[in-house]
């Protein structure tokens, strides 16, 4: 009889294996056991019959990906700590020095941040094009281009772009297209059949999804994810994603996959409560634009109706405040505002509210974006009446006190 100390470490009992819950098992490992050496020597890391390590994946994480594979339309998906993770995976997975690589102007600001921060010591240039002008994307793409981000809606200013056109821009140039899907979330538009029914099947080549957003709905998980259909494609990403050891937590791929059955119904309760109150922002005088693409006057909206399910806008919006209102006095409105917490991110049950300075986060000023300081709401889960109450309050202050 071994010492208890050993008994501990190796005990005999194995739990019966006909357990079944509505949630999945959290399976936490660096270590995985393997029967033999043999076993141990035969098995491919990639092959994901079986297991390797933890960082290649558990039970917890593949049954993450198969679901989010499902969400997205996709084949192949990784897991990784963050969107911005899934942002860099793909570029560091697809540019070498030389190459070069296209963002939309609206792109999501950290991934111009990666691009000039880190791939330009590479030797990786990055271009920035206009996402509402497809002849501008095509003008700008050259033999070293390697890799064209889209995304729908555009970050802050939530321009739709035409992204079908776009994508056939990318596939006759030969060029990977990689959108960040974090606004469709999969449940506005299927990211790699954009336009249903037509064959073969028009699509973008990966989808970046910072699961951060709506996947977590808590505001507490960070998480992306990549997801692919192409093998050869989906074989760089798991390579670089092995190399750089970009493994998530266990615990956080349970949340995420508890939160997960329930993301449709919050994407359309938050969609619902949006569209309210962006409507209502288009009668105060304060405000000179409201930016969200199911509006008939925001930029691209003819694009959102083609492409999106009717009932599916996300939770975001933005306004631009009439020129007459100082950047002070914007600030004075948001830290009035008393539901719509001042924080980043998204997609959670509180509301948050950011103030930008669009001049600074742009190579040019948008076409049909008025000018002024720009508010960008993210709409959570609260009453919508409260909320609409609160932004009357806020407004009310702010044209007081001027
Ligand atoms: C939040 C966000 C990301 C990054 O996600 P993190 O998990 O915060 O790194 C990427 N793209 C878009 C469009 C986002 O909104």
């Amino acid at each position: 009889m071994p010492d208890l100390t050993t008994q501990l470490i190796h005990h005999p009992y194995q739990p019966p294996a006909d357990f079944a819950a509505p949630q999945p098992g959290v399976f936490k490992a660096s270590t995985v056991i393997f029967p033999s050496v043999a076993a141990m020597r035969e098995r491919d890391w990639k092959d994901k019959s079986a297991f390797t390590y933890g960082l290649h994946g558990t039970p917890t994480t593949y049954q993450l990906e198969e679901r989010l594979c499902s969400l997205e339309g996709g084949t192949y998906c990784v897991l990784v700590p963050s969107g911005l993770t899934a942002i860099a995976n793909v570029a560091l997975a697809l540019l070498k020095t030389g190459d070069s690589m296209l963002v939309p102007d609206n792109v999501y600001g950290p991934n111009k941040s990666f691009a000039d921060g880190q791939l330009a010591r590479w030797g990786i240039s990055t271009q920035v094009y206009d996402a509402m002008d497809p002849a501008d994307l095509a003008a700008k793409i050259t033999d070293t281009t390697r890799l064209v981000w889209v995304e729908a809606a555009g970050s802050v200013t939530l321009e739709f772009p035409d992204l079908p056109a776009l994508v056939r821009i990318c596939h006759d140039r030969g060029v990977v297209c990689a959108l960040d899907n974090t606004w469709g979330a999969g449940l506005a538009f299927n990211p790699f059949d954009l336009l249903p029914g037509t064959s073969p099947a028009l699509g973008v080549d990966i989808s970046a999804h910072a699961l951060t957003k709506y996947p977590s709905g808590g505001g507490d998980v960070l998480m992306g994810s990549v997801i692919t259909r192409d093998p050869a494609l989906h074989r760089k990403i798991q390579r670089t994603h092995m190399h750089l050891g970009l493994a998530v937590g266990a615990n956080d791929a349970e949340l995420v996959l508890r939160s997960l059955s329930s993301m449709a119904l919050r994407y359309h309760a938050h969609d619902a409560a949006t569209r309210t109150l962006a409507r209502w922002c288009t009668q105060q005088p304060a405000f000179a634009q409201v930016l969200h693409p199911a509006l008939p006057d925001s930029p691209g909206h003819a694009h959102w109706l083609t492409l999106c399910r009717t009932d599916a806008a996300a939770g975001l919006f933005s306004v631009v405040l009439d020129a007459q209102y100082t950047v002070a006095q914007v600030d004075a409105f948001c830290d009035a505002l008393q539901l719509f917490k001042i924080g980043y991110s998204w997609g959670g049950p509180m509301s948050l509210v950011v103030p930008y300075e669009l001049a600074s986060m742009r190579k040019k000023w948008p076409t049909g974006i008025a000018q002024g300081t720009l508010v960008r709401f993210a709409v959570g889960l609260e009453s919508v009446t409260d909320l609409q109450a609160d932004l009357a309050q806020a407004l009310q202050h702010m044209v007081a006190s001027c």
